[in-house]
């Protein structure tokens, strides 16, 4: 196993929050960053060594990045898979392309999940408005139908109820290839964010509890409100994908607490997740040094959580509050840099602390 020491550099593609808290925890341990990210300005290359401005697809200039870097990560998961294979040819990435092969494609992940014994929602896979007819029969109402591809925050969903839904639902989502879900009623949601090492150590996180608004996260209570079994159960999922996937790095999974108990997966993010904001400061390692840790070949840092916590995202205007929020004690506020205010774009995020309980 290599080791990939302090002192080297970490390339990271993507500019965006995660890239920026990766990049700082970095430095924390003595690395320097090298992002690549088409945007100018971007909030990870503010913090970081080195950046390089071109798009996911340019070659030649991937090429460069790969020689000036020992190792390379990417902060979001909407990056051509070709690129990323290309680039792996050059560098070690880690997660590797594979992952995000899976993890980019909601029916490659459910089918994945449900492989290795991992249980999820209904699904059918869907690309005309008479295989959605069909899906919707075999599921039940209500169901969700999802792009496969490139769907974050909700975007590309749509809900089904009735069966005179199905043809506007398909023209209004405009993809070739979608996914219906039979819906789940679920009692609340939650995620756990759970790294893998080079040398196949596993460390998750305590599950936590997510509340969404206008489908972006809003907060995460920790630790979840679900019943010890359930946390375990959740907990054990989360480890079993990270080893099945041969993960190196972190991921988080979104998952469902149900009604009956059950706990079902939804999603798979292959990077740092917004719902995992709160370890920076309420554990001795954060999602982000964690990630770092396992991409060069270090020991995973402990996952103990010292403090209770609520983590609240700073969306669009939400942001002004920021000399209120440096008022409040047991407040911890995170900016991101990003100079414009748009509705609905993460400026930043809070976490309160509160001493813990159980
Ligand atoms: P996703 O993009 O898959 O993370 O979905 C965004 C949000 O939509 C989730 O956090 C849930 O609140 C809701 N959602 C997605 N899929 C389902 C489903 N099958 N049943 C119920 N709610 C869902």
């Amino acid at each position: 196993m290599t080791v990939v020491p302090p002192g080297s550099t970490i390339g990271i593609l993507g500019g965006g929050q995660l890239g920026r808290m990766t990049a700082l925890a970095a430095a924390r341990l003595g690395y320097r960053c090298h992002v690549f990210t088409p945007e100018p300005d971007a909030p990870t290359a503010q913090v970081a060594a080195q950046t390089t401005i071109a798009d996911y697809g340019d070659r030649a200039a991937l090429a460069a990045f790969a020689r000036s870097v020992a190792v390379a990560t990417y902060e979001f998961e909407n990056i051509p898979e070709d690129g990323v294979t290309a680039l792996a040819k050059l560098v070690p990435v880690r997660p590797s392309a594979r992952v995000l092969g899976i993890c980019q494609d909601r029916l490659k992940e459910k089918t994945f999940l449900n492989r290795i014994g991992v249980a999820t929602t209904g699904f059918r896979a869907v690309d005309s408005a008479a295989s959605l007819a069909r899906a919707r029969d075999a599921l039940g109402a209500p169901a969700v139908l999802k792009t496969v591809r490139l769907g974050y925050d909700g975007k590309g969903q749509r809900l089904i109820r009735a069966r005179s839904d199905l043809d506007a639902a398909w023209d209004a989502l405009g993809a070739e290839h979608a996914i219906l879900e039979a819906f789940v009623d679920f009692r609340c949601e939650i995620s756990v964010i759970v790294a893998r090492g080079l040398d196949g150590r596993i460390a998750a996180y305590e599950p936590v509890e997510n509340s969404h608004k206008h489908h972006i996260l809003d907060r995460t209570i920790v630790p979840a409100r679900i019943p010890a079994k359930a946390a375990a159960k959740a907990r054990a999922i989360a480890r079993r994908i990270a080893k099945k996937l041969n993960l190196v790095g972190v991921l988080a999974v979104e998952m469902f607490y149900a009604d009956n108990g059950a706990v079902l997966v939804n999603e798979l993010a292959p990077r740092p997740h917004n719902s995992g904001h709160w370890t920076i400061d309420a554990c001795v390692t954060s999602q982000f040094e964690q990630l770092v840790r396992a991409i060069c070949g270090l020991p995973l840092g402990a996952t103990e959580r010292h403090a209770d916590a609520v983590m609240q995202n700073l969306i669009g205007d939400d942001v002004r509050a920021w000399p209120k929020i440096l008022r409040q004690p047991g407040a911890k506020l995170h900016l991101y840099g990003k100079r414009e205010i748009r509705a609905g774009r993460k400026m930043g995020h809070v976490t309160y602390l509160a001493p813990r309980r159980a």
